[in-house]
Order: structure tokens, then C-alpha cells, then sequence
């Protein structure tokens, strides 16, 4: 921080923890005093309205001489909303997982407000510019106010956004100056004040639990340490910043249809970075998605420049452009780029706490933070109000140049027949709804570019207002701007690290495993709008059936059916090997048969278990199969009802451990025991069949130690199933219990740089050879951010049943394993020979990953080891790979054979 920053620091201490701490105003005209002292020391001396609930009136405490809780921010936005309904509208949008609401408020003139209903209609008119005349656009630009969406706190621990959220609504209620008034007169300010309460929660309890005497402000301190898993996430351990593509969790996903609803035209999304930082704003660091317009990036422009005046007048530090670029679209920052609106982060040092000591030796303050995130908030405000014509007209022309694009696109057209796996084809059809793309679904048979496509098919018409939207999320690559990769690669041969900041590819074709064909023309066939429906009710054919029910095996709608049944206590059998029916029915392998003879009741528990898991449930009438096993063949099993235990907390990767848990509990429907590191390492795993242990960040040997890694060993011989995700697996290889290896780059003559303190002399003639001699021996492959890669499916094992031959998966990082040799188990799944299939991914990383293993299994006495080589449940994006991990739990736990 510079000097000017410590003066102002100074200030805010002075009125935020010294006199005010221990006056209690009673009477307004104290109320009022008060909050015009904090705004003075905010940096606006305007005057300010006695009538509005100012911070400490309602929470007892002084702004941001606490770090405040979700619930006591709520308080305060409910008091706002219920003394000033003219001006303020709370709207709630969701619960969290843990049962907090996530809520919004919309402040703005009294006029505004009144006409809040047709200000939403007239955006949503604006937004459809397929069905909106320029004329009726113009009146619109002329007339509707602008909009500003402010979304406060989304990491939990990022403390001083929410707190400044509150500063700014009592700002632009309480404050008396034409300035304020003219900003509200033109434009409605949404305020998202805590995107991420179950997080912030979590800080804020544990942050107090370990505050002494006075709070600490050396970085060692358990205050500054916090507890895994911090409080950025969510209840799920999600990054919620990542989640903007899936739209997973409640937070997100309830967030973007508020958007959609009122389609703000700029977004900001306020966060914090580490202490020792200034204050970051737009413009953002190369590279810039393609499909961001040269006007969108002028406004960007134009507001940070807007935010340096506003910084440079209180002498506060900011940097732009060197981080935190605009490529990948499931940002909160990114995703409303695509709809038209100008989206940007914000990040301020964090104090993580009350106080904390910089490397300057400087005391960064809560307040601080407070402080500049109210200042960035109600600069970008007047940013808005002042360009609210323009904001306008650059959303309507964006929306107008989309249909334009999609019309002269050879890719018009996204078409999926989605006969290969109807739970994702439906799933993505009613997630791209929710992204507010228009979706298309047949009501009869057609044709299209020489493809026929049944009833029911799917398909996009790209010529659409919301046409970049449907671009980034259904193209199959974004090509990164070439000059920022030839830089990245002048990096690397200089042993510089690489500026890609996360992963280059997203595509949800690819990530949902979905066939698809594009065409240059719009198909003639009578369709209505897809739905926001993600699972549609599935359907019992041949319900009064004697014998039982056949469920066909290979998509989630049968793997819901599975896990439902389970849970129902229902008897499920699951052949290992394909067969043909008497009916004349072809089943793929894994699939389920259930038995009246078997189970009570059978056909009321069917009935219900198809409408809510999606399947579409086969009754037969007979048991005879004409080719394949029968019921009763040993390559028919009955599936347990597994325990499945998680490895959970340190050293684990807080990220892979909660996308895993949610993907098993929340989209398979499946309970999972979280256990910690000392409890497995002694604990009588008996009781549980399955054991999943996600990435980690430490060392695995050291968190379970010999001990562990003999308990675990002795489970899987009396019949446990390991399953291990990401670099888990190299902890396989090192205990014995995976016959793989981990490889280091290829290097094909290493230059012995050994341990020797005196070597021969030598003659180094060139800057190629001098390359070659820094470049250690023994390296690691080079570290990618993530892209998507093509995988090989070996079918003919129970862990493939029901999978496609070809897969896509996310591959991050740089671990490449060797396969295991056939004595020891099989690759069951492999990268090809062609590995890249989306992103930007090193040559030489292509060249060595090539046919190496991503999915390995390994028999051990009763039990098994399967270990995936990357991540399955990434982000939990990845629909495609959800089969396998299904065979990998469901069908693992049906062929391992404990003593029972
Ligand atoms: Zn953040």
C-alpha cells in the first residue's frame, strides 16, 4: 500500500473502531452524524438522509467493524426493503445447501421501482431481438433506465465484498446529492450482496473461534490459516466461479435465471485476492474469447478508466490487464458477456481477517476492503447511469448481430437425434434452456442435411438472439487468439511458466459425451420450445409383465433407476454381458433385471422409480434370452446395496472431494460416508464395500502412513473396492496395489546431472546445446490447465458395460501413467492415439499420452483396485463419463467377493 492508502487507513480506523465503536445513537440525528462521518471516511462527502437504517442501527456495530454473517447482512437488506418498498424490492431466489436464502435487491428511483414490472418486460422485449423492431428498440433505448448487477462475496472467504454491498444500498438511499439521485434516476442497481452464504458462514465462525485478546495480523496465525475446507466454497466444496456452465448449484443456478429475468446490462462480480496485492479492475488480461466484441471491449475500457479517476482522487493502488483474463465463459464475470451485457471481477487485497501485516510492512485493514469495494461499486454505478443510452443500444445490437452470425454460419444448426444417451440429450436441451437459449424439439420425424432425426430429436438454431451464448457453450472448440499462444510457447522454451489460467476447452457436447450434427439451414419441421426440464419422467412398457422388468443399461436415467432401487431395498440383478430378449429386444451389458420373484410388490415400486429416474422400464413376460445369458448365469449379478466411504479433509483436494460427493449423492442419488485420514488409517472398514479417494494436495503416504495403507490393503483383499481419482492413483502405485507408474517427460538423452560437486569441463557451442544441458534429467511432462481429450473404450469387461467405444474427459495437470501388463489387470479405458479433442494441449504432451491409461482395474484377492488417471467428476461437467463411474461403484461392489 502506498502512503496515501495508510492516511486514508488511518481515518477509517479512527471512525469505524475507535469513538463510534462505543457510542450507541439513539436518535436520528445521531444516526445521522454517524454514517456521515464513515461516508467522509469512504471518500463521499455528500449529505445523508437521517431516515434510512444505517449499519450499526440495525446490526449493532459500526460498518465494517465486523466481519458480518450472512444472516445479519440479510437483516439489514430486509430492513432496508421493508422501510423503503418505493425504492427497494427484495426478491428471493433459492436456499443454499445448508438452508440459507440467496436473495437480490433492486434499488432505484421511486419511479423506477413503480414501473419495475414493464422495466423487466421492456429488457426482455430488448433482449428479443428476433421479435422486437428497430423501432420499438429505439422507444425502448430512449425510455428504459440502465441496469447495474452487482454480485457480492461468491468465495466465502473473500470478506469485504458483502460488507460494501450494505455501505453501498445505504449510499444510494441515504445520500442527498443530485449526483446520487440522477445515477438511480437512470438505472435500476441489483445488489447480490452474499452470493455464497454456507461459505461465508464458515469463515466467519471459525475466523471468531480463534480470535484472542486483539486480533492478529501476522500471517502465521491461526486466524489467517484457515481450517480445510476454507470458507471460498460451497456446503458441496464447489468454486461456485466455476460453475457458470453446469449450473449445478443452487447458488448459480438460481442466480442466473434472476439475471436472465432482468438482464442487467453489466455485471460485476466482487472478490478478493491475496494481502499483499493492490486492487485489480477491468480491462482484462489477454486472451479474450472470440466471441467478446470489440464494442464490449471498449466498455470495459471505458469503465476502468472511470474506476482509476475514482481511485486515483483517494490515492488507492490498482493494477488491470496482467491477470484474471476473459477466455473461459463459466466465470460469474464471463457468462453474461454472452448475452450482451458487459461483465467484469473486481478483486481486493483481503485482510482475511481484521487485520493482517503486508510484506511491506503495511497494516491492510477489513475496512480497507470495505472501503475500496464500496468505491469501485459506486464508481462503476456512475459509469452505467452515465452511458445508460449507449449500454442500451450496444446490448440490442449485440442480440441483433447474433441472429446476423448464427444466419451466415455453415454451423447454423445443432441437431441431436439422441438416441445414444436420452438423459444427457434431454439434460442438455433443459440446461441450455436455463442458460436461456432457445432449444427446438420435433413433434415429428425429419430430415436434415441429409440426416433423418425422430420425434423428440433436439436441435439449436444458432440465427438467435442469445447466438454467442449458444456458441460458447455448444462449439466444439474456442480458438485462442494466435499471438497468445505463440507467446506461450516462446515461454516455455525459456523455462518461463505458461500465463493460461484455466481450462482451454468446455464444450458441452463433448463433455456430455452427445452425438451431433450441424447444418448450414434451419430444418422444416413443426417444433415447440424445450423446457427447463433436466430429467423427464420415464415410462413402464408391458407394466402388467409376470415374470419382471428389464432396464436397458448406458445412461443416467438407468443409473438413477439403479441407485433409487437400491436404496428402496429392492432385489437388482445386472447381466455383465449384452443379451437378446425373447421380446427381440437387444440389452446392452449392465443391464438391470428385477424379478417378481424376487421382490414384493414389484410393480408399484417400478411404476414410481421409472417416473422419477427417467427410465424407460422393459416388462417381460417370460425369462427365455435367444442369445447371451440368462437370468440365472454367473454373468448375471446381484448388485449390492454398497457403503461408500470418501476420504475427506487434509490432504485431500477439497474441490475433487465435494464435486465427488455431490456427483454420487446428488446426480447418482447415492448416500456417501466422509471419513478423515486418522479414522481410516484404524478404523474396521468392514462395514463399507466401496472406498473413493479424491486428488490431493499433500501426500497421501503421510496422511495415512503405514498403518493406513495396511488397513486399506487388508480391506481390498477380503473383498473392499478402491477406487482412486487423479493423483490418488499415484498413491496406488506407491503402496503396491497398482502395478502402473507414474512417467516423467520424455527425454531422450538426459545429461547426468547428477550429485558430482566436480565435473569434466566442457564445451557448450551453441544456445541449443545450452538448452539442452539446463533441462533437468528427470522432469515431470509439462503441466496443462486443463483441455478435453479423446479416450479408447476397451468393451469387453464389466466396467465398460453399457459405455460408448469413444470417450471425452478433462485432463489437467501432468501426470501420464504407464499401462499395467495383462498379469496384473487391465487398461480398461485409454487416451487414443488422436488425444486432443478441444483446447490448447502441448505437442509433446499429445505425442506422450497417447494410449496411456485412464482407467486401470486390478484384481486383488476378493476385492479390486480401479483407478481413474484424471478426475471423472471435474467440475461435475463431465455427464459423458458418468456411466463408468457408476460400473466402476455399482458394478465393482457386485464383483468383488467379500465373505458374507
Ligand atoms: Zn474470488
Amino acid at each position: 500500500m502506498q502512503f496515501k492508502a495508510r492516511i486514508a487507513h488511518a481515518l477509517v480506523g479512527a471512525l469505524f473502531t475507535g469513538t463510534l465503536l462505543l457510542s450507541t445513537p439513539t436518535h436520528a440525528s445521531e444516526l445521522s452524524l454517524v454514517e456521515t462521518q464513515q461516508a467522509q471516511a469512504l471518500g463521499l462527502a455528500v449529505p445523508y438522509s437521517a431516515k434510512v437504517p444505517t449499519i450499526e442501527s440495525v446490526l449493532g456495530y459500526p460498518a465494517a467493524s465486523r466481519i458480518s454473517s450472512p444472516a445479519a447482512i440479510e437483516a439489514y437488506f430486509v430492513k432496508l426493503a421493508e422501510q423503503f418498498p418505493a425504492q427497494v424490492k427484495l426478491h428471493y431466489y433459492g436456499k443454499s445447501w445448508e438452508g440459507r436464502n440467496l436473495y437480490y435487491v433492486a434499488i432505484s428511483s421511486a419511479e423506477n421501482i413503480a414501473a419495475y414490472a414493464s422495466y423487466q418486460q421492456g429488457m426482455q422485449q430488448l433482449s428479443a431481438a428476433d421479435k422486437t423492431s428497430r423501432e420499438q428498440a429505439n422507444k425502448l433505448i430512449a425510455e428504459l433506465p440502465a441496469s447495474i448487477w452487482l454480485s457480492y462475496g461468491v468465495h466465502g472467504n473473500e470478506i469485504s465484498s458483502p460488507e460494501a454491498a450494505m455501505l453501498t444500498a445505504y449510499h444510494l438511499l441515504a445520500a442527498e446529492d443530485e449526483q446520487t439521485a440522477s445515477w438511480l434516476n437512470n438505472t435500476v442497481v441489483f445488489i447480490d450482496p452474499v452470493q455464497n452464504p454456507d461459505g461465508r458462514s464458515r469463515f466467519v465462525s471459525r475466523y471468531y473461534m480463534t480470535a484472542g485478546l486483539e486480533h492478529s495480523a501476522d500471517r502465521h496465525s491461526a486466524e489467517h490459516n484457515e481450517p480445510w475446507p476454507s470458507g471460498r466454497s460451497n456446503h458441496y466444496l464447489f468454486d461456485l466461479n466455476r460453475d457458470w456452465i453446469a449450473l449445478t448449484q443452487p447458488e448459480i443456478s438460481g442466480q442466473v435465471t434472476a439475471l436472465l429475468e432482468n438482464m442487467p446490462l453489466v455485471f460485476v462480480d466482487l472478490h478478493e485476492m491475496g494481502g499483499d496485492s493492490s486492487y485489480y479492475f477491468t480491462p482484462e488480461a489477454d486472451p479474450y474469447n472470440p466471441l467478446i466484441t470489440k464494442k464490449q471491449r471498449e466498455t470495459l475500457w471505458y469503465i476502468g478508466e472511470n474506476n482509476a479517476q475514482w481511485f486515483d482522487e483517494r490515492g488507492y493502488d490498482y493494477f488491470t490487464r496482467e491477470i484474471f483474463d476473459a477466455f473461459y465463459p463459466g466465470y460469474g464475470a464471463s457468462w453474461p458477456l454472452y448475452h450482451g451485457s458487459i461483465s467484469m471481477t473486481y478483486e481486493m487485497a483481503s485482510a482475511r481477517g481484521h487485520v493482517f501485516r503486508t510484506k511491506n510492512g503495511d497494516i491492510l485493514t477489513y475496512g480497507d476492503g470495505v472501503q475500496r469495494h464500496f468505491v469501485a461499486s459506486v464508481a462503476t454505478i456512475e459509469a452505467v447511469a452515465q452511458q445508460r443510452q449507449q449500454l442500451l443500444k450496444n446490448f440490442w445490437d449485440y442480440r441483433n448481430q447474433g441472429i446476423e452470425a448464427g444466419s451466415d454460419s455453415k454451423q447454423r444448426v445443432y441437431l441431436f437425434a439422441g438416441q445414444q444417451d436420452p438423459a444427457a440429450t434431454q439434460r442438455l436441451a433443459g440446461l441450455l434452456t436455463r442458460h436461456g437459449v432457445h432449444v427446438q424439439q420435433a413433434k415429428e420425424a425429419f430430415s436434415a442435411c441429409g440426416v433423418k432425426y425422430p420425434a423428440g430429436s433436439f436441435w439449436v438454431d444458432t440465427a438467435q438472439p442469445a447466438h454467442y451464448m449458444a456458441r460458447t457453450l455448444l462449439d466444439k472448440n474456442i480458438a485462442m487468439d494466435d499471438k497468445f499462444i505463440a507467446e506461450q510457447e516462446r515461454l516455455r522454451a525459456n523455462n518461463l511458466p505458461d500465463q493460461i489460467y484455466d481450462v482451454t476447452a468446455w464444450s458441452l457436447p463433448l463433455m456430455f459425451n452427445l452425438d451431433y450434427q450441424t447444418c448450414s439451414r434451419a430444418p422444416r419441421v413443426e417444433s415447440q420450445l424445450a423446457t427447463e426440464q433436466l430429467v423427464k419422467p420415464g415410462t413402464v412398457l408391458n407394466a402388467d409383465a409376470e415374470v419382471g422388468f428389464i432396464v436397458p443399461w448406458g445412461d443416467m436415467n438407468a443409473g438413477r433407476f439403479l441407485t433409487e432401487a437400491l436404496r428402496e431395498g429392492l432385489t437388482v440383478k445386472r447381466s455383465d454381458l449384452a443379451f437378446t430378449h425373447k421380446n427381440k429386444q437387444r440389452y446392452p451389458a449392465g443391464s438391470l433385471i428385477l424379478t417378481h420373484a424376487q421382490n414384493p410388490n414389484l410393480k408399484a415400486a417400478v411404476q414410481k422409480l421409472a417416473v422419477s429416474s427417467g427410465a424407460t422400464v422393459h416388462g417381460v413376460d417370460s425369462s427365455w434370452v435367444t442369445d447371451g445369458p440368462n437370468f440365472g448365469s454367473n454373468n448375471v449379478k446381484l448388485v449390492h446395496a454398497p457403503n461408500i466411504v470418501m476420504l475427506w479433509d487434509e490432504p485431500v483436494s477439497s474441490l475433487n472431494a465435494g464435486h465427488s460427493r455431490y456427483v454420487i449423492e446428488q446426480q447418482f442419488g447415492y448416500p456417501v460416508t466422509a471419513m478423515r485420514a486418522a479414522q481410516l488409517s484404524r478404523a474396521d472398514l468392514s462395514h463399507y464395500q466401496v472406498l473413493i479417494l479424491p486428488s490431493t494436495y499433500g501426500s497421501l503416504s503421510a496422511a495415512l502412513g503405514e498403518n493406513g495403507e495396511a488397513n486399506v490393503t487388508k480391506w481390498i483383499e477380503n473383498g473392499g473396492v478402491l477406487i482412486t481419482f487423479g493423483n490418488a492413483t499415484e498413491w496406488a502405485v506407491q503402496s503396491d496395489l497398482l502395478n502402473s507408474a507414474l512417467e516423467r517427460v520424455i527425454n531422450e538423452s538426459p545429461q547426468g546431472h547428477g550429485s558430482e560437486k566436480k565435473v569434466d569441463g566442457l564445451l557448450i557451442q551453441s544456445k541449443a546445446e545450452h538448452m539442452h544441458y539446463i533441462t533437468p534429467d528427470a522432469a515431470d511432462p509439462y503441466w496443462t490447465a486443463g483441455v478435453l481429450t479423446n479416450l479408447d473404450v476397451d468393451l469387453e469387461h464389466w466396467l465398460s458395460a453399457g459405455v460408448q467405444p469413444n470417450l471425452i474427459s478433462v485432463t489437467v495437470g501432468n501426470q501420464i501413467y504407464r499401462p499395467l501388463s495383462i498379469e496384473h489387470g487391465r487398461n480398461i479405458v485409454s487416451y487414443s492415439k488422436n488425444v486432443l479433442a478441444s483446447g490448447y494441449l502441448w505437442e509433446e504432451n499429445q505425442q506422450q499420452l497417447a494410449y496411456k491409461p485412464f482407467l486401470m482395474w486390478q484384481p486383488r484377492k476378493r476385492g479390486m483396485v480401479i483407478s481413474f488417471t484424471q478426475e471423472p467428476t471435474y467440475r461435475a461437467y463431465l455427464d459423458g463419463l458418468n456411466v463408468l463411474l457408476l460400473n466402476a461403484i455399482f458394478g465393482g461392489a457386485a464383483h468383488a467377493t467379500p465373505l458374507r
